[in-house]
């Protein structure tokens, strides 16, 4: 070995002694001699010899606190991909285990995730399916990925972007969801620092900025809490620690949330790490004794943790300054899961047991994920709901109880009752949100106290829609398995088949606009909470067409003679109308809204309203077979209408200009195109010329997703060296 070899083998043993866990060093050795030796003469592209590279991800590796076989895996980590080694190359020298392991490793490096969502969804897949198989091998591919990132610079720049892209939108969460805190968080801070610079410079800008102050005041705040806590807690081990939010804690409530930098309350934390729950909680009350708490903003994690296993209490506290903090209390066991995730397992123990409890706790998630794939053949679906499960915020709803329930953000109603209990989503007939009836596709705020209201009724189900109500996997397979087990499927398909033919030889020809809103004032009228109750209540007899018949045909008569557009006028104003379903139709008030079953449109989807007879507005996908190509050229045009999801802008309306006066200096043309794509803005013209005193005039046109986003826009702009002002100038 050379000096500068001998030098680092050596860091890698003092750093595993102090961890203070028993290794096998020969192994390790041997690994770390091979890898020297198979990547010899290789270079990175910062042209520093290859086994750099493998040898950091080692120290990551042993910091994480990660076994012996991990360590070797993760210095040969590169071997099969780069050398002329092969994986039974590494299985004759280092064992099976570890060769299985860098093999794993070796198969993920070369999925290619791009940004196309099928593709996404099958590296996805794959990569869930290695994990379900040795978590090692992620957490590897995850050091890999962090040292990969800390020395980015040295990549071409679109490769950078790429990169950190790939990081952000699969490593990361990957990282958050195993719970391992510090590689989650440096990912992310990477990322966003090479996505986008100027916010992130401006952050850090922010941070710096502030530093001396706030860490003057926390550690005030701290000696408080210290006296007052040795006095009522004597003998109580207890250890107090500040934290500063990650950048990119602070982008997301910024640039996504929209939120000012002063207005993030949990920038700055204190946290209390002590020995028992039971402390746990008697601080709490302590500290909601000594500083005002703010409300709404307690989380007990303790009782109810993260799906990654995350246990805490957070409160947002008053100083007596009026300034907010955080204050986290924990035990030091929950702390050292809070920082070690999955890891954490490993730590103190070599190799696995099959009957860990907590450990298959952390992987039935992913098992749940794989299991209820299957039965959506959308893959672009299956990287929905991986987002979804892979999210960021949860929320805290209660029964009326007193239960807690944890969901994600987006979670409706109907995620909320199967979450209770299978029993009790497939019985749901409505709910009750604070005492008040709301639709089921409310979506749960946290502190909400949620009543689901059930009902005894025999061959009472979920209705086929909550499948788009729903959010998560959980609420999904709980209501996929109920339609397949009650066979309700062949029911329904029956029942349609024999009313649709009915109608046909009773020579009743209503549009599929009208057959859907007669159907759907049929079912009611029969006594169906839908018109799939409805199909599969003919399906299995409970209802005979013969004795419905007659009916229908003296409805259709009616509605025939009836030719008018009924009921619903539009009013050229610009006021639109709100619904329970989040729909804007625009230039109508108060009118009924509802979801179109051809095509089933989800939020964010590009969304188009028809006036139907008599029974308010369908709303269905722009690109739906039912919808005419060219609205101009249908046959009633006018009864087709604008309609866009609310709290989202339909994107026509979002189009805005902004002119932008400046200093003329060198640059600034390309600083606002910068932060346009550094915002992921699309841009429709530009168009800069220079006026009288040294001044410019930038006139662009730019798509907004929302009010708020277009502001958030503007703000950044305003921002640019030499901006003095940026006006909205349409619309
Ligand atoms: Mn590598």
């Amino acid at each position: 070995m050379s000096i500068n070899v001998k030098q680092n083998y050596e860091e890698l043993v003092e750093l595993m002694s102090k961890q203070g866990e028993k290794y096998d060093f020969e192994l390790v050795k041997k690994a770390f001699e091979f890898c020297v030796k198979a990547h010899e003469g290789q270079k990175r592209v910062s042209h520093e010899d290859y086994y750099i590279h493998p040898f950091n991800v080692s120290k990551i590796i042993v910091s994480l606190g990660m076994d012996s076989q991990s360590i070797a895996a993760s210095l040969l980590h590169d071997v099969v991909e780069d050398t002329e080694f092969s994986v039974d190359d590494i299985k004759r020298e280092f064992g099976e285990d570890v060769a299985l392991l860098v093999d794993g490793v070796t198969k993920i490096a070369r999925l290619n995730f791009s940004t196309k969502e099928q593709q996404q969804a099958e590296s996805l897949r794959k990569m869930l399916i290695a994990m379900g198989q040795d978590i090692r091998v992620i957490i590897i591919k995850l050091a890999d990925r962090l040292h990969n990132m800390r020395t980015i610079d040295a990549m071409p720049e679109q490769k950078q972007r790429d990169i950190s892209l790939e990081t952000l939108e699969i490593y990361a969460p990957i990282a958050h969801r195993l719970g391992i805190r510090p590689v989650k968080e440096e990912l992310e801070d990477l990322a966003i620092k090479h996505l986008d610079p100027i916010a992130y410079a401006e952050i850090e800008d922010s941070l710096l900025h502030r530093k001396n102050h706030r860490e003057q005041i926390l550690n005030e705040i701290k000696e408080k809490i210290r006296e007052r806590l040795e006095e009522v807690l004597p003998g109580v081990k207890i250890s107090y620690q500040s934290r500063v939010k990650s950048i990119h804690g602070i982008y997301r409530k910024m640039y996504i949330q929209g939120r000012d930098f002063d207005e993030i309350y949990d920038i700055y934390a204190i946290r209390i790490i002590t020995d028992s729950v039971a402390d746990c909680y008697n601080i709490l009350g302590i500290m909601h004794d000594m500083f005002r708490p703010i409300p709404n903003r307690f989380k007990d994690y303790i009782s109810t943790p993260k799906p990654n296993m995350y246990q805490s209490l957070h409160t947002t506290v008053l100083s007596r300054a009026g300034i907010p903090f955080e204050i986290q209390i924990r035990t030091f066991e929950m702390h050292h899961t809070a920082e070690f995730g999955i890891a954490a397992h490993w730590k103190y123990k070599e190799g696995i047991t099959d009957n860990d409890k907590k450990l298959e706790n952390r992987l039935a998630w992913i098992r749940e994920i794989l299991d209820t794939q299957d039965a959506s053949t959308d893959a672009s679906e299956i990287v929905r709901t991986i987002k979804v499960d892979l999210a960021e915020e949860d929320v805290f709803a209660v029964t009326p109880k007193g239960d807690v329930i944890n969901l994600p953000v987006g979670a409706t109603v109907v995620d909320f009752a199967f979450a209770i209990h299978t029993a009790v989503g497939v019985r749901m007939v409505g709910a009750k949100v604070d005492g008040k009836i709301v639709s089921i596709s409310h979506k749960i705020k946290t502190g909400e106290v949620v009543d689901i209201l059930t009902t005894n009724q025999a061959g009472h189900g979920p209705s086929r829609d909550w499948l788009n109500i729903a959010v998560t996997n959980q609420a999904k397979a709980k209501i996929r398995s109920w339609f397949k087990k009650e066979k309700r499927t062949e029911n329904i398909a029956t029942g349609k088949f024999e009313f649709e033919r009915e109608l046909k030889r009773n020579g009743i020809n209503y549009s599929d606009e009208e057959l859907e809103a007669y159907l759907e004032e049929l079912a009611t009228r029969q006594r169906f909470s839908s018109v799939d109750e409805f199909y599969a209540a003919i399906g299995y007899g409970g209802i005979l067409l013969s004795k419905i018949m007659p009916r229908v045909k003296e409805d259709y008569n009616k509605k025939s003679s009836a030719t008018k557009v009924a009921e619903i006028t539009p009013i050229n104003n610009s006021k639109a109308s709100k619904s329970t379903d989040g729909v804007i139709v625009e230039g109508i008030d108060n009118c009924l809204i509802k979801l179109s079953k051809c095509c089933t449109p989800l939020p964010g989807d590009e969304i188009i309203g028809f006036i139907t007879r008599g029974h308010g507005v369908s709303i269905h996908k722009r690109d739906c077979n039912n919808v005419p190509k060219n609205i101009a050229d249908a046959q009633e045009p006018d009864r087709w209408i604008a309609a866009h999801w609310d709290g989202e802008a339909h994107s026509e309306n979002f189009i805005s200009t902004l002119q932008i006066s400046s200093i003329a200096r060198d640059g600034v043309l390309l600083d606002v195109m910068n932060t346009m794509y550094n915002m992921r803005v699309p841009v429709h013209s530009v168009n800069a010329r220079e006026v009288k005193n040294g001044n410019c005039v930038i006139v662009i046109t730019v798509s907004a997703e929302s009010v708020e986003h277009l502001k958030s826009i503007i703000s950044r702009t305003e921002k640019i060296h030499g901006v003095f002002s940026v006006e909205r100038i349409n619309q």
